[in-house]
């Protein structure tokens, strides 16, 4: 988004299929295209927390705003000469990082890359699960790793017959059991959350805060991952940091396999107050031989990254390496 001679960049969350959530690059781009560029070209705004109330009109689509909206509040930072954390009310220096590790061919594997993530430095490590695949890998990595922050994903894997699984799952200590039932689910999670001592994390079931807010008042989960390109960007993501917050829910911060534009802005994200707990942004290398920004993101070997000082998301973008990966160009102009 450039405005002034200034540019401001935003990674799209989207995928090419719609298995997370609905949302893919198709509808996105149609979204943007025929919706939201063309209602942002008539606003007027005095700040970019003002967008995502602008875009209402639009129902849903929460990662095609979130692409534009995250662009605007970049592009606002830059002309500030602020680091992007600033404009968001966070802090700099460093935020503490943990791993997603997804499911692996044996249980023998999936040690062994436990095992490199935490000699690696991540400070917490998440497992994937799914019907078949879950205890047996908890009990055996717990078996191994006593001390270690360990939680799981089921990605809605499961339904609320099987909390008597999940009420197994108590005695492994897991910070929690991240969206273990349907996708769109808040009830049932309230039902499997009475009958665990483990916190329950939504994570595809949040969109907005007025979302976070009725998963709190049911009970249906005691934390919650944020991610910007799921609840419409930015503005989204404080508003379910502070219902969170006021209510004394830890959040922390999901990841979408970003390059490290997205990555970054994860990044500054996370210095808000009331990620208290490591979300899953790792390492560029732990994804892609070269990042889009240099330098990539890297953790230390104590499991943290540092919050870049510069403007923006603080990074340099590698033009030829984006022109080497870029599929396809638009560009809008009002
Ligand atoms: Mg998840």
């Amino acid at each position: 988004m450039s405005a002034d001679g200034v540019t401001g960049y935003g990674e799209c969350v989207a995928d090419s299929d719609p298995y997370y959530l609905p949302e893919t690059n198709h509808t996105v781009l149609h979204i943007l295209r025929d919706f939201l560029v063309p209602l942002a070209f008539g606003l007027e705004i005095a700040h970019p927390r003002e967008l995502l109330a602008a875009f209402a009109r639009v129902r849903g689509h929460e990662m095609a705003k979130a692409a534009l909206e995250m662009a605007v509040w970049e592009l606002h930072a830059r002309r500030e000469n602020a680091p992007l954390y600033r404009v968001l009310g966070g802090r700099g220096g460093q935020i503490a990082t943990g791993v997603s590790i997804g499911l692996q061919p044996t249980t023998a594997a999936l040690l062994e890359r436990v095992e490199e993530e935490v000699a690696a430095g991540y400070r917490r490590v998440k497992i994937k699960i799914k019907p078949g695949h879950d205890r047996d890998l908890v009990a055996a990595v717990r078996a191994r790793f006593a001390d270690l922050p360990l939680m799981v994903d089921a990605n809605s894997a499961y339904r609320l017959a099987d909390a008597g699984l999940f009420r197994e799952m108590d005695r492994y200590s897991l910070t929690m059991i991240e969206q273990p039932l349907a996708w769109d689910d808040m009830v049932d999670h309230a039902a499997l959350q009475r009958q665990l001592r483990t916190p329950v994390c939504l994570d595809e079931s949040i969109h907005s805060a007025e979302d976070a807010r009725r998963a709190l008042a049911l009970d249906a989960c005691r934390v919650i991952n944020i991610k910007a390109g799921r609840v419409g960007g930015f503005a989204g993501s404080l508003a379910v940091h502070d219902v969170c917050r006021a209510a004394s829910v830890p959040v922390w911060c999901g990841g979408m396999l970003e390059s490290g534009i997205g990555r970054l802005a994860n990044v500054h994200l996370q210095t808000l107050p009331g990620f208290t707990l490591p979300g899953d942004t790792s390492a560029s290398a732990r994804y892609f031989e070269e990042d889009l920004v240099e330098p990539p993101v890297v953790v230390s070997p104590s499991g943290t990254i540092d919050v870049p000082e510069g403007p923006g998301i603080g990074r340099e973008i590698v033009w030829p390496r984006v022109e080497k990966a870029t599929t396809f160009r638009e560009e809008w102009r009002p």
